[in-house]
């Protein structure tokens, strides 16, 4: 946050007249802004809102109520001598206004002299094109884990909570990712029930979090259970994130491996590349986001951006994270002429994320064919690998069908050797419908599954591999001039 602080008081001391600051914590902004007016030799801070007008300022209580010109005309003939910070609370949403939008390309040249600076602040906007030469933008990330930690003891300390430090470090911990709002509701919540901060107030951290998360819009807080065990095949790729795993640790890091970045996973429908993004989350005891970037293009021009921004800062606070980009290839596969450039600015700003990020997020993005995915994705170093997922062979549709019988029917003692031969071409989830097709069949006549019901299952089912037949071609061979690898040990 320090460096946040210093952000701010250069502009400040460099008389950067219109500040945007980037930021849905209304309250922290005006908290910052009063901490930086004390430190920089007793600047005034006054605020201003549409309903009650300026506040802070001695004889000028109320000023441009409902009037958000008057009080731009009072910043303008304010006394230099009398440096001023103004928080101009919702001010983005008069700036449309062609007066509105005059003036405060007037300001910006009229207050630089005079030493005042006019801030405004919310989460979700972006200054209009002819703004944005005049206004300066400082973006303000959720509370880093230090404000968190003084955040919460300063919480305990005022309610006098004992509050152990393995228990601060753990309240710490699993607050980051919320705002400091958040972290307020959450405590008066716990203390209002037990009268003190405590390790059962994790659960409620936890809810707030897939709330919060929830609020984001393009954001899920996916849960997940299934491990390495529930993968049936797939062994190069699983070896390979066994080996990534490992280099998380403070370990590795000294060793001087690089934090993982990401995988991309390519295939066809129903080849488990979902489940590996939530096997990775769940056996590496790290939340899963996934990530609906069809959502991301949704709505209005600008917003996009605005979203992608925010989710990056949600996934960054909930580090260590997986973050999953589900079908990667739709949501950036749209067209530059008839979305007027968004998704590729869009892509730019995740790829510039993903080169230089130094937090712990790792990226699992899925895509079904790389023919609509942009070039800039499958350049070497943007994942850390790539893995194509292709058809299970014999010997892997062995081990998905045993897998999905034991789940469900554990004591069946039939070989299954002449359903995996029938099944070639068989993706994992048609393995899966298989399995439970056959358990209908056999559930009707209220009997145990036979070997006969999964051959008459399996004998129904048209695979997408015979309808997509040409897309798989295409898929692999791509593949097999060195650009992705396989996911399994052995392709037959
Ligand atoms: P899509 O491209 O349609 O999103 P996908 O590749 O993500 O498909 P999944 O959603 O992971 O496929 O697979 C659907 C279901 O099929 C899984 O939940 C799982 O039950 C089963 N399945 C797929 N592949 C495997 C596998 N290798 N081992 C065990 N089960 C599998």
């Amino acid at each position: 946050m320090n460096n946040w602080n210093d952000q701010f008081d250069l502009l400040i001391k460099s008389r950067t007249p219109l500040i945007f600051i980037r930021s849905g914590e209304e309250e922290r902004v005006q908290s910052l802004l009063s901490q930086a007016s004390k430190r920089l030799n007793q600047r005034r801070l006054a605020t201003w809102d549409y309903i009650e007008g300026l506040q802070g300022i001695l004889n000028s209580e109320s000023l441009g109520a409902r009037q958000p010109m008057a009080v731009l005309q009072w910043l303008q003939k304010l006394d230099p001598s009398k440096p001023t910070i103004l928080l101009a609370k919702d001010f983005h949403r008069f700036s449309e206004d062609a007066g509105i939008s005059r003036m405060l390309r007037n300001l910006s040249s009229d207050l630089r002299m005079k030493n005042h600076t006019l801030v405004l602040s919310a989460g979700d906007w972006s200054p209009p094109s002819d703004l944005e030469e005049s206004i300066t933008i400082l973006d303000l990330p959720l509370p880093k884990e230090d404000e968190l930690k003084m955040l919460l003891s300063n919480i305990a300390k005022a309610s006098e909570s004992i509050l152990s430090e393995d228990i601060l470090e753990d309240l710490t911990h699993a607050c980051s990712g919320l705002s400091e709002i958040r972290v307020r509701q959450v405590a008066a919540r716990a203390l209002a029930q037990r009268g003190c901060l405590s390790k059962e107030d994790l659960g409620e951290v936890l809810a707030e979090k897939r709330q919060a998360i929830a609020r984001s819009e393009v954001l899920e807080y996916c849960e997940t259970n299934s491990t390495p065990a529930d993968i049936g095949g797939l062994d190069a790729l699983k070896n390979w994130l066994d080996q990534r795993h490992a280099a998380f640790s403070d370990e590795a890091r000294k060793f001087g491996l690089p934090l993982p970045r990401g995988v991309l996973l390519i295939g066809p429908q129903g080849t488990g590349k979902s489940l590996t993004a939530k096997t990775i989350a769940h056996s590496w005891s790290m939340p899963l986001l996934r990530l609906d970037v069809g959502r991301l293009f949704a709505g209005l021009v600008g917003a996009s951006e605005a979203r992608t921004r925010e989710t990056i800062q949600r996934a960054e606070a909930m580090a260590p994270c997986v973050l999953w980009i589900d079908e990667i290839d739709k949501g950036f596969g749209g067209d530059a002429r008839s979305d007027g450039g968004t998704s590729q600015r869009v892509l730019a700003n995740v790829l510039t994320w993903m080169a230089e990020k130094t937090s712990a997020v790792f990226v699992v993005a899925t895509a079904n064919g790389v023919d609509r995915l942009p070039g800039e994705l499958l350049r070497k170093g943007r994942f850390d690998e790539i893995f194509l997922l292709d058809l299970p062979s014999s010997q892997e549709r062995h081990s998905i069908l045993k897998l999905h019988l034991n789940q469900r029917r554990p004591d069946l003692g039939f070989p299954i050797k002449s359903i995996v031969d029938r099944t070639e071409g068989f993706s994992g989830a048609e393995l899966e419908q298989t399995v439970i097709e056959a358990m209908h069949f056999a559930f009707a006549e209220r009997r145990e599954l036979l070997e006969t019901d999964l051959i008459l299952a399996a004998s129904q089912l048209v695979p997408l591999s015979r309808t997509a037949k040409e897309q798989l071609e295409f898929l692999k061979k791509w593949a097999s001039t060195g650009r992705a690898r396989p996911a399994s040990l052995k392709i037959v």
